[in-house]
């Protein structure tokens, strides 16, 4: 059932030369340029929010119960190791990250223009170097605490570590962060991914090297095969050698730095993501699984430029 992505990949492979410089020019745009935060402080106002401290958060609300909830969440969250240490440990960030965390869709949705997401993240880029400045929430998605506290922490870590560079590849951003998350909310990622191989929908790794953001239509796969590429390196070579990876990617094409850091080709690191769903795919897939949506998000990341963030 593997061999249809592999088969397409091969033949992608085949004008590599064409393909590689898709990659290219589409992966260098690969962060979103967060223009909602202006509109947010007046569409309605946030006077009535109340903080709630952490150690190193401030969650602003109106449902006390839930900022302790999503405080507790974002703690532990930080806590914990992503990918064998890429994102290390932190049990003090030595300053507070501000958390929004608006209670329905509609006012998440008109504050912060991420329409169509559950969550978003925040920095501020100077050269190289990001910030965090801000985690936006929405307070009514299911997968809070489970999957996207975590998960836009994740990006918020990402951008603050010596990981981060402009020429980050979406699927290694969205990896990662998607890497943070529980396990059961991996879980249903891989299953949907399965669900997606059996009716031959899966994207080949070009595919996915070539998005250069997640995309509107089938966002929850691509955050899916996202995982799969990135677990499938770093259970076959080590975070250390992702971090090589990605560090290469920074002045070389995505292709390049394959062959340079791994050795290998895009059609290899499907093989890696075939393997890693094998392996992962929850085997009760189909039975008891089956009556749950699985809880994704649908979120947007953004990088504000230096400067261009007003509501800094
Ligand atoms: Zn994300």
């Amino acid at each position: 059932m593997a061999k249809r992505m592999i088969s397409t990949a091969r033949t992608l492979a085949g004008t590599a030369t064409l393909a590689v410089a898709g990659v290219v020019a589409l992966f260098l745009p690969a962060v979103l340029p967060v223009t909602g935060l202006n509109a947010a402080t007046r569409s309605f106002s946030t006077d009535a929010f109340e903080s709630y401290r952490t150690r190193n958060f401030d969650v602003k609300n109106e449902d006390p119960e839930m900022a302790e909830r999503v405080g507790a969440a974002l703690e532990d969250a930080l806590s914990r190791p992503v990918f064998d240490g890429l994102l290390p440990s932190v049990d003090n960030l030595g300053r507070v990250i501000t958390v929004m965390l608006y209670p329905t869709t509609e006012r998440f949705a008109a504050s912060t223009d991420l329409e169509q997401s559950g969550g978003g993240s925040m920095a501020k880029v100077s050269g190289n170097k990001a910030k965090a400045t801000k985690i936006v929430l929405d307070a009514s998605q299911p997968g809070l605490i489970e999957s996207i506290v975590p998960h836009e922490l994740a990006h918020a870590r990402f951008y603050e570590s010596d990981l981060y560079h402009n020429n980050v590849p979406s699927w290694v951003s969205e990896g990662i962060a998607v890497a943070a998350e529980s396990e059961d909310s991996r879980n249903a990622r891989a299953a949907l991914m399965k669900r997606a191989l059996d009716s031959e929908e899966l994207a080949g790794a070009l595919e996915l090297m070539a998005t250069e953001n997640p995309p509107n239509e089938n966002r929850s796969l691509f955050y899916a095969e996202a995982y799969a590429a990135a677990a499938g390196l770093v259970n076959a070579y080590g975070s250390e050698k992702f971090a090589e990876f990605i560090a290469a990617v920074r002045y070389k094409s995505q292709t390049d730095a394959l062959v340079d850091i791994y050795g290998i080709q895009p059609v290899d690191l499907e093989d890696l993501m075939l393997e890693w769903l094998e392996a992962h795919v929850p085997k009760d897939e189909g039975g008891t699984r089956a009556d749950g949506e699985p809880i994704f998000i649908k979120e947007g990341s953004g990088i504000a430029k230096a400067g261009g963030n007003p509501d800094q």
